[in-house]
């Protein structure tokens, strides 16, 4: 059996870990340049060099018995480290309290090497933007933005965020109207985050914070990740709301208005260099409920952070349970 695995994220890769276990042959397709998702980093020039930033999840952790094998796994390979910072959280009126223990994952040296390590063994194929699928219950062709095709595929994992995921459905053959209604339900809020190489050493006292009343949500030091480079330079996330409301702001600007919070409320010194990424689907906030969906007699089914929680470990366990479905179906 040949299964098509459309999002190369954390939630794809596992499912097709479960597939190839359950003897399926699954080929993964992403439109991205590199493999992660949203387990994502990226290497920019800058005056200091060239620097790697994880703009996307800052760090996992792992409840299940599942996730903490894997994690350690990759732990073992080399892949990943447990980051041992001072993290806080600070409220409105300024005070820090430290964040509660835990172990707390990120990978080596980025966090999409997480996700590597998932697709290790796997046939993974970027930049391929899937836009829709024909045929029936068994038998799909996948069809590309580039006018390609391929199939036929006898199963279909669907590990697309929600609005992705309804777009290509919609253009689909085959009945999803209840997986449509259920992706459309689930919130997931947009995030501006800024990389910052700043012109003077700078030590808040803390080295990650969740940070509360302001636009700012959560900073970090990426030079006290395992790895991490001396320079001097800062990933700064805004809240939801704040996202939300300067969606359509420039790079810029955002980048420009998310430093200057950070120097009033921290000191933190000007930068020299700052890029903004927009993630205009960052956090699911209202979840389906149910770790997958299956339609289309048990031949198509979905996965993702978004049926379980904002959380890698959601989409871990999300995707692993649609792999196993479709594997014994
Ligand atoms: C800014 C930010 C901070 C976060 N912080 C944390 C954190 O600290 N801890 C934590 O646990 N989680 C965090 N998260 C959430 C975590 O990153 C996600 O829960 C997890 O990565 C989701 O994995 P996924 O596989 O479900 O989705 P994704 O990683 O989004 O994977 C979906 C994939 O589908 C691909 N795709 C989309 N459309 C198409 C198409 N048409 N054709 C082909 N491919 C397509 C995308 O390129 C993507 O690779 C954060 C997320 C963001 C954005």
């Amino acid at each position: 059996m040949k299964a098509a695995v459309i999002g190369a994220g954390l939630a794809g890769s596992v499912a097709a870990r479960e597939l190839r276990l359950g003897g399926v042959d699954p080929v993964l397709f992403d439109k991205g340049r590199g493999p992660g998702g949203r387990l994502s980093s990226r290497r920019a020039e800058t005056p200091a060099g060239t620097l790697r930033f994880d703009h996307g999840a800052q760090f996992v952790t792992a409840r299940t018995a599942s996730f903490h094998a894997f994690l350690s796994s990759a732990v073992e390979a080399g892949a990943a480290q447990l980051w041992d910072a001072r993290l806080v959280s600070i409220d409105r009126g300024g005070n820090a309290h430290p964040l509660r223990q835990a172990e707390r994952f990120v990978g080596a040296p980025g966090m999409n090497a997480i996700v590597k390590h998932a697709q290790a063994g796997l046939n993974v194929q970027l930049q391929r933007r899937a836009v829709k699928m024909k045929g029936g219950a068994g038998d799909w062709t996948i069809h590309f933005e580039d006018g390609a095709t391929e199939g036929p595929f006898h199963r279909v994992c669907l590990t697309l965020p929600p609005e992705q995921l309804i777009d290509f459905l919609a253009r689909s053959d085959g009945d999803f109207a209840e997986i449509i209604t259920e992706a459309n339900r689930a919130v997931v809020e947009p995030c501006w985050t800024v990389m910052a190489v700043l012109d003077a050493p700078f030590d808040p006292e803390f080295d990650g914070a969740k940070i509360y009343g302001g636009a700012i949500r959560w900073m970090a030091r990426m030079g006290s990740r395992p790895g991490g480079s001396s320079a001097e330079a800062v990933v700064i996330q805004a809240s939801p709301d704040w996202s939300a409301a300067f969606l359509e702001e420039s790079p810029d600007a955002v980048a420009r208005q998310l430093c200057e919070e950070a120097y009033v409320r921290f000191a933190m010194p000007l930068p020299k260099w700052s890029g903004a990424h927009r993630w205009r689907y960052a956090m699911v906030t209202e979840p389906a409920g149910t770790p997958c969906a299956v339609a289309e007699d048990a031949t198509v089914g979905v996965a993702g952070d978004w049926r379980l929680g904002g959380k890698a470990e959601a989409a871990w366990t999300s995707g692993e349970a649609l792999g196993e479905a479709l594997s014994q179906s």
